[in-house]
């Protein structure tokens, strides 16, 4: 089933709560959309959510890469998805989110032409799963517990909350989120980088008593001894988020002992294809996966919810990034529900089932390949 074209365009959003963390603020989506058409008609939607802190690409640079990525794909077999991103993840080090788009459009197309959902694809069952919703960083305790309170009032039953501030300060803060949300919420904490491991040891031994899920990414990116010292050392899970792109680091991580947990991001991994093989290192060494996002539309969000859905080992979701959107760009594909707080709903259509409204790209960037 050959590729005949790829349409490339750039999709910005606004957000309506923007969400501050130790490496920025993520105020607006700048993503870029592909559409990957096959000679039989079935073509493939896919998205790049790109966040330079942590991906280390821009939306100009995945808009360029997507147009030579397309080149180099174009009239090959849109079903042989081992060998297509064989040949993007060798022709392209870095750029995780564009690689993932194309592989989530490769996916939407196998499992359309297959005639079932991608879960099903993927060979798993419908499973119910919900997600957390997240707190950013507040300046205040009262603005935190505004902010808790919102999330509680909306039905969540798990909280994730950044941290990751100087000293001390970030206990008070969980301490507040914990006393409003009484005993049966899960709260868990991502400090994306932002305490050195003095510091992490202190604010952990120090939220002890606020029964605490895990902590994700407490450290710098690259410090694996730390990581896995911090594991040794403390009584919570550590969760690395960042310290993880792809498989290779997987089983870096899982030898040196440095995590409990993995965060799968198609947006770092570079799609499903390389997630699948995350999820299978970790369930091999006993490690649970979560499935994390960045600010991306019900499109990928969609393909992310495909993929937890057929792997129970992923345990923990965290695919919230639209909640606070201000416009929903996208057709069909996952939903949130309107009374249980995160419960997910991915309606039983082909492939991964959203779409982009072509209404909403911006036509001036809009390219074919
Ligand atoms: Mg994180």
């Amino acid at each position: 089933m050959n590729i005949v074209k790829i349409d490339i365009s750039k999709l910005n959003v606004a957000i309506t709560n923007p969400i501050r963390v130790p490496l920025g603020v993520i105020n607006a989506a700048h993503n870029v959309v592909v559409k990957i058409i096959t000679e039989s008609g079935i073509y493939g939607w896919g998205e790049a959510s790109p966040f330079a802190p942590i991906t280390g690409d821009s939306q100009e640079r995945n808009y360029v890469t997507a147009k030579e990525l397309a080149a180099m794909i174009k009239g090959k077999d849109a079903l042989a998805i081992e060998a297509r991103m064989g040949e993007i993840n060798a022709s392209t080090v870095g750029e995780p989110s564009i690689r993932s788009a194309f592989d989530m459009a490769l996916y939407d197309i196998a499992a359309k032409a297959a005639n079932m959902p991608l879960y099903r694809l993927l060979g798993g069952e419908r499973r119910e799963i919900r997600t957390d919703l997240t707190i950013g960083i507040q300046d205040t305790v009262e603005e935190t517990r505004t902010q808790a309170q919102q999330v509680l009032d909306a039905g969540f039953n798990a909280i994730k909350m950044k941290v990751g501030r100087q000293g001390l300060e970030d206990v008070a803060h969980v301490k507040a989120v914990r006393e409003l949300a009484g005993p049966n919420i899960a709260i868990k904490m991502d400090s994306n980088q932002g305490w050195d491991y003095p510091t992490a040891v202190a604010n952990i031994n120090a939220m002890k008593p606020l029964n605490l899920q895990y902590s994700e990414q407490p450290l710098a990116v690259w410090d694996y001894d730390g990581l896995a010292r911090l594991r040794d050392k403390v009584d919570l899970p550590i969760c690395a988020d960042e310290s993880i792109f792809d498989d290779k680091d997987a089983l870096k991580l899982i030898k040196r002992g440095a995590a409990d947990y993995l965060n799968i991001k198609l947006g770092k991994a570079g799609g499903i294809h390389t997630g699948l093989k995350i999820n299978a290192i970790a369930e091999a060494a006993g490690v649970k996966c979560m499935i994390g996002c960045f600010a991306e539309s019900r499109l990928s969000l969609s393909a992310a919810t495909h993929l937890a859905i057929a792997r129970p080992n992923i345990s923990f979701i965290d695919l919230d990034s639209c909640y606070h959107f201000k416009d929903d760009p996208v057709i069909g594909g996952v939903t949130f529900d309107d009374k249980i707080g995160g419960l997910l709903h991915l309606p039983e259509t082909n492939g991964h089932g959203a779409e982009i409204d072509k209404n909403t790209l911006d036509n001036e960037s809009r390219i074919t390949v």
